[in-house]
């Protein structure tokens, strides 16, 4: 047993609560500010590949995080900071401290089973700070509706609040500015994460270099939202969705990751409809027609790069107790 999860009683009270991996359907990035920020425009689709977490009771005022002992996962959560450096964690001192609420009443274990992959361009340490945040906030009884809940989450990064509200959305600002998308039906797609990950302040660093070397054109100082990817949700159409997509990060993270080159190549010579980074990378995202198609291309995939590919759906549900 972890040092964090002695003392840990099994009849403590708890909560669990499922929050959403995510894409950028579209990902467009400005200079940075005078703050260090890139301001972007994004379209967000909550996928069904999810994070859970548990918030167990402490007696003892401390705040504690660790991968759940039970969970069988594809995901190495070697690579995951199990200490105050998690996102998880610091969702749950936020809300402490946020709310001036009493540490020596508020401590909480949390124990996080992941799926997303990690440094993958998928959010998945936002999606544990979103269940973080609402597992927290159940168990300490404090009263938020999901809205307050994404409006607190900000601070903790800019996918946070898409990863408590879920669904689809157009994201400004740094990415938690939200305004909802309304999906009409499921869109298919398949992700093949990488066994290794990019750091996205690095593929944004790239990005900035490649347009002060003439590489890749400058992007204006307030990008715009991508309405062909907006219009393409709302009317339920995945070839307009696969031709209107476009991530401004998708250079530097082929820069920075040249096979990614290749497996975009074999998805679209298995019948893809469009092959794009997902996020800073260097996950990939095929969109495919529908359910069917999406099962064959990843099978596909797998057997001719032996690398994992897993068909997903979105949009889907945002953070939710189970
Ligand atoms: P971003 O949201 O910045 O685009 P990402 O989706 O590419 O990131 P994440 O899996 O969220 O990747 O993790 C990025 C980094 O954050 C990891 O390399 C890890 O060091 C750190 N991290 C902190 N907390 C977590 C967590 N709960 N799960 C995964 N990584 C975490």
């Amino acid at each position: 047993m972890s040092e964090a999860r002695a003392g840990l009683s099994g009849t403590a009270r708890h909560v669990t609560v499922s929050a959403p991996g995510k894409v950028n359907l579209s990902l467009r990035v400005g200079p940075p500010g005078a703050d260090g920020y890139h301001p972007v425009a994004t379209v967000y689709l909550a996928v069904s590949l999810r994070e859970t977490v548990t918030a167990i009771a402490r007696t003892d005022g401390r705040v504690t995080v660790g991968p759940c002992p039970r969970q069988v996962s594809l995901v190495d959560a070697h690579d995951v900071p199990w200490d105050e450096r998690n996102l998880a964690h610091r969702a749950a001192v936020h809300l402490r401290t946020a709310l001036g609420l009493d540490e020596a009443t508020h401590g909480v274990h949390l124990d996080v089973a992941k799926q997303v992959p990690v440094a993958g361009g998928m959010g998945g340490g936002s999606a544990d700070a979103a269940a973080a945040l609402l597992a927290c906030s159940v168990l300490w009884e404090t009263g938020h509706t999901r809205s307050e809940l994404a409006e607190l989450a900000a601070p903790l990064g800019a996918d946070v609040p898409f990863a408590v509200l879920g669904g689809a959305a157009v994201g400004l600002g740094t990415g938690a500015e939200l305004t909802p998308v309304a999906a009409r039906t499921p869109v298919h797609l398949v992700l093949v994460p990488a066994d290794a990950g990019l750091s996205t302040p690095v593929v944004f660093g790239t990005l900035d270099e490649l347009r002060r070397d003439g590489h890749v054109p400058e992007g204006p100082a307030h990008p715009e939202v991508n309405q062909e990817v907006v219009r393409a949700l709302t009317a339920a159409d995945p070839l307009a969705l696969a031709t209107a997509m476009d991530n401004d990060l998708q250079t530097p993270a082929v820069a920075l990751f040249p096979d990614l080159g290749d497996v975009l190549d074999l998805g679209l010579d298995e019948g893809a409809l469009r092959g794009m980074v997902s996020g800073s990378g260097p996950t990939l995202l095929f969109v495919v027609p529908d359910e069917h198609s999406a099962l064959s291309l990843a099978t596909a995939v797998e057997e001719r790069t032996g690398v994992r590919a897993l068909p997903v759906h979105g949009p889907v549900a945002g953070a939710h107790v189970l």
